[in-house]
């Protein structure tokens, strides 16, 4: 795919990105048996194409929550509104996950290298994720970046491996039990890593290691608002509160994004303050989430040195 048939695809009117995403599902499902089902997150964007799939596609499309723990309360309560949904869930707590393996903080491929590091068993591992190694185009890849090199003195542990544990095993579970393949809502426009693997497979993978379907990958944010708009279609009351962020309530991947803003940690301490205080107090070698977040530089809601915020929480609604 090239950069400029995506641009060509964003560009398409509403009505083309149905048929497109509806195509893309049963060009996957002809490829894989009919052996499809919709990894529904209970966000937006998975409940269009839940609501597409059963539509346009087959009735009672089947459907997987998992159930992570760390889901938010608007966002469980709103699955269980929809029949035939599966609900799975991960084997460890998170608690138990994080004292374990580590805090999910700055982004997944960092907070790999840092944990690859510190764990790496020879000098020529180490020396991988210091420096790197310089691919075909003659750029340097798999470096811890510069900036986060201080994280590999912290007195806790960083890890992606929190995302395995409480999402990618759970699912590759029911996958094995099943059969059944996956059909995911993510966009393109969401991050560069969706866009270089969108350029790479298309809306469908078959060929790498995990055969799934995007077929959302070329719409746009405000595609899936007026889908719901047009179609008059439920959506979660999390929205409404002013959260447009529904993943994790606590995942710290990315939140260094966010500073100097009403970041995810102000919205979960204002939504659910009871939730907020509980996962803060998780630890990883005798270290908080709060204080292994301070150490990475965040402001947290209740952090010492926040300024007093010129944010009105009445702004959110
Ligand atoms: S999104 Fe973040 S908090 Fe949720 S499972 Fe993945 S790493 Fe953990």
């Amino acid at each position: 795919m090239k950069y400029e048939d995506l641009k060509i695809r964003q560009s398409w009117t509403l009505e083309q990105k149905i048929d497109h995403t509806v195509g893309t599902i049963e060009a996957f499902l002809a490829k894989t048996d009919g052996k499809g089902y919709i990894s529904f997150s209970g966000g937006k964007d998975s409940t269009v194409l839940l609501d597409i799939a059963r539509k346009f596609v087959r009735q009672g499309f089947p459907a997987v929550f998992c159930n992570t723990g760390n889901e938010f309360p608007e966002i469980v309560q709103f699955v269980r509104t929809f029949d035939d949904v599966s609900i799975i869930k991960p084997k460890m707590r998170i608690p138990d996950v994080l004292e374990k393996y580590g805090f999910p903080i700055i982004n997944k491929e960092q907070s790999q290298y840092i944990r690859e590091y510190k764990h790496a068993l020879s000098e020529k591992n180490k020396d991988k994720r210091l420096n790197g190694k310089i691919n075909k185009n003659g750029r340097v890849i798999g470096k811890i970046s510069d900036k986060w090199k201080f994280l590999l003195n912290a007195p806790f542990e960083v890890s992606e491996q929190c995302c395995n544990k409480l999402k990618k095993e759970p699912f590759g579970m029911f996958e094995k039990e099943t059969g059944l393949l996956p059909i995911i809502g993510t966009m393109v426009d969401e991050s560069l890593v969706r866009f270089q693997k969108w350029l790479k497979q298309g809306c469908n993978s078959f060929d790498s290691k995990r055969i799934a379907s995007y077929p959302l990958s070329i719409w746009k944010e405000a595609d899936i608002w007026t889908y719901i708009r047009k179609f008059n279609i439920k959506y979660s009351p999390i929205y409404d509160k002013g959260c447009n962020r529904t993943g994790c309530m606590f995942c710290g991947f990315g939140c260094h994004l966010e500073k100097g803003m009403f970041n995810r940690f102000d919205m979960l301490n204002h939504i659910h303050p009871k939730a907020y205080q509980l996962f803060m107090n998780y630890t990883n070698s005798g270290i908080t989430y709060r204080e292994a977040l301070e150490y990475t530089g965040i402001i947290l809601p209740d952090s010492k040195n926040r300024q007093q915020t010129i944010f009105n929480y009445g702004d959110l609604y």
